[in-house]
């Protein structure tokens, strides 16, 4: 692809997730940068107003809490930095909402946990309630619910919760908005001969290497976090852009397709649609058969698959198990998250959704696998 026709691309995304770095977020002293966060919550409402989905991943909760506190120094021990975040996530999420509410959009606070996004039932409900925030024309703010979590049990930083957020949500771009204009070829704090990589399709070691280690002394990742965001991001077929925060209309100048940053292409996946490598790329556990109207409609018009258009159950699954779907004539059309598992699709299959509660008790989806969960191998 031309570098032409992939700046394109960007311009024409429409689900995209926005990653706002701590030292974008507040002033060298910890404190919030009121004015930057009101800059980008203006250049966000206005994407929002052109039709674009966005989702804001945001740092920034424990530099509120040191404001709110008086305090300058990050803190270093655990405990004090999740203190410091628990105190400061309510107050941010409050500032956002007061500033986005300004430009009527609203917003919905989301603290996600590693949990879920590695429970393959976590990672659905995740995947549903955020679409559906999307669908409601709602912006989720998300950040990492690390208050009493565990290192181990943590994602551990924003990059990367965001990369996972944008395959989630299967996003057409994610945008890091970062204190540097993007991932030159080593420290530019440090050398001044230091030059922007502007494209990179493969991260090889030769890249991580001038990722070197963490930042600024307010922010935590580096370019090295930012790396393996971008690992996640574009393996699963999600475009990626290091820009500068500070710099006016960033995002603005991003969503019109102008050369900025360093971007970083997307892998085209092995199937022939974009789809996420959590839900998707995991081992099918069964197959379910469909009628030739059913996959018709699958091909046809992305329809979700109802029990009355399915033929015949393979194989022994749970509800949440990804399946793959096949047509009268065995050729594979879809995979796809299942809402029942297969002993129940035994009993339902070629029924009506009416009929369910004369066949099993349980909780009754209306369809057995959601168009929102499925992707189709064309
Ligand atoms: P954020 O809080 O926005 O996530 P960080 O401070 O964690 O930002 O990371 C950005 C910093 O990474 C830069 O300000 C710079 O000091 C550092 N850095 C290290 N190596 C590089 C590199 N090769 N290119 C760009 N920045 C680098």
């Amino acid at each position: 692809m031309t570098q032409r026709a992939y700046l394109q691309e960007i311009r024409d995304a429409k689900r995209i997730v926005i990653k706002v770095g701590t030292s974008t977020l507040s002033h060298k002293n910890g404190h919030l940068n009121l004015h930057r966060i009101d800059l980008l919550v203006r250049q966000i409402s206005d994407l929002a107003n052109k039709g674009k989905e966005i989702l804001l991943v945001t740092s920034g909760a424990v530099g509120a809490g040191l404001s709110k506190m008086k305090r300058t120094e990050r803190p270093q021990s655990i405990p004090e930095k999740q203190a410091f975040a628990a105190i400061g996530q309510g107050i941010l999420l409050h500032i956002y909402e007061k500033m986005f509410s300004e430009y009527n959009q609203t917003v919905a606070q989301v603290l996600l946990t590693k949990e879920n996004s590695i429970d393959y039932r976590q990672y659905m409900n995740t995947r549903n309630a955020l679409l559906t925030l999307l669908s409601l024309g709602v912006i989720p703010i998300i950040n990492e619910n690390d208050v009493v979590a565990i290192d181990e049990l943590k994602i551990g930083d924003n990059d990367t919760l965001s990369a996972i957020v944008s395959v989630i949500v299967d996003a057409d771009l994610l945008i890091l908005l970062s204190d540097i204009d993007g991932l030159y070829d080593k420290n530019p704090h440090q050398h001044a001969d230091a030059n922007l990589i502007p494209y990179i399709e493969e991260i090889t070691p030769q890249i991580e290497e001038m990722g070197g280690g963490a930042g600024t002394k307010m922010g935590t990742g580096g370019m090295l976090t930012k790396l393996k965001a971008a690992k996640i991001a574009i393996s699963s077929g999600v475009n990626m852009i290091i820009a500068n925060g500070e710099k006016q209309d960033v995002l603005m100048h991003i969503a019109m397709g102008q050369d900025i940053g360093t971007i970083f292409k997307a892998r085209k996946t092995h199937l022939a649609r974009r789809k996420s490598w959590l839900a998707f790329g995991k081992q099918t556990s069964g197959s379910i058969i469909v009628d030739s109207g059913c996959a018709d409609a699958l091909k046809n018009s992305g329809a979700s698959i109802l029990a009355a258009g399915i033929v015949s159950c393979l194989g022994d699954f749970v509800a949440g198990d990804t399946v793959r779907v096949l047509a009268p004539n065995g050729e594979e059309i879809a995979r796809g998250a299942v809402n029942y598992d297969s002993a129940t699709i035994q009993i339902i299959k070629g029924h009506q959704t009416s009929e369910f509660p004369q066949l099993f008790s349980g909780k009754i989806y209306e369809e057995v696998i959601h168009r929102n969960n499925m992707v189709l191998i064309s």
